[in-house]
């Protein structure tokens, strides 16, 4: 067993990877226990660009002994062309709270008078594996449902208070952690890159 950094600061997402993942890492930690590390900056203009930009940054700063995982993530809506996509974390401009961005999405929303199956959208997730500045691979998931008008549920972060997956009558929010991370974007990636580590063990 080994060790994994999450190259993030959001405390959320580590959280999830590492209650998806389990037992199978000794130790998942993330860039909050590395304050020298700075930020990357997410210039890229896909999930994969910012995953690699993350992924690569903190791995070159970490040496070999490490693995990293970076997730860059995020919500298309269809009625919005794609939007928030890639912006998703600073939809709302400088200062974006996870609460300023919900706000906008329904604004946008109202605006366009998206209904019903026009409400149509996914989270997109994509993982980038790397070890001292060298990406070993990278890792894909999705999940597809409808964003609802109104905020619905306490749990979870981001959009997930409007985000009702398909197959399901509740918010990601609402679901809870359990079942959010048994069929979200991020575990879906997840499942690929546990199918990667296992293959390159044997
Ligand atoms: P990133 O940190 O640049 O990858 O931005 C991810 C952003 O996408 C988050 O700040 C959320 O706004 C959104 N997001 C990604 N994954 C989720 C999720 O599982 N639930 C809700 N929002 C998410």
């Amino acid at each position: 067993m080994q060790a994994l950094v999450i190259a993030t600061h959001n405390a959320h997402k580590t959280e999830e990877i590492a209650d998806i993942l389990g037992g199978y890492f000794s130790d998942v930690r993330d860039l909050s226990a590395y304050p020298d590390i700075p930020p990357a900056d997410e210039t890229g203009d896909t999930f994969e660009a910012n995953a690699r930009i993350k992924a690569l940054a903190a791995s070159a700063a970490l040496g070999t002994d490490v693995l990293v995982l970076s997730d860059d993530s995020g919500l298309e809506v269809d009625a919005l062309e794609g939007a928030p996509g890639v912006h998703s974390a600073r939809y709302s401009g400088e200062g974006a709270t996870d609460a300023t961005n919900r706000a906008k999405l329904l604004a946008a929303l109202s605006e366009k008078g998206a209904r019903g199956k026009a409400r149509s959208g996914r989270f997109r997730c994509t993982m980038v594996l790397a070890r001292g500045g060298d990406v070993l691979g990278v890792f894909e998931g999705a999940v597809e449902g409808i964003l609802i008008n109104e905020e619905k549920g306490d749990g979870g972060f981001g959009y997930d208070s409007l985000f009702v997956p398909e197959g399901h009558c509740e918010t990601f929010a609402q679901l809870g952690a359990e079942v959010k991370n048994g069929l979200s974007h991020r575990a879906r990636a997840l499942e690929k890159v546990r199918g990667f580590l296992e293959a390159a063990a044997e």
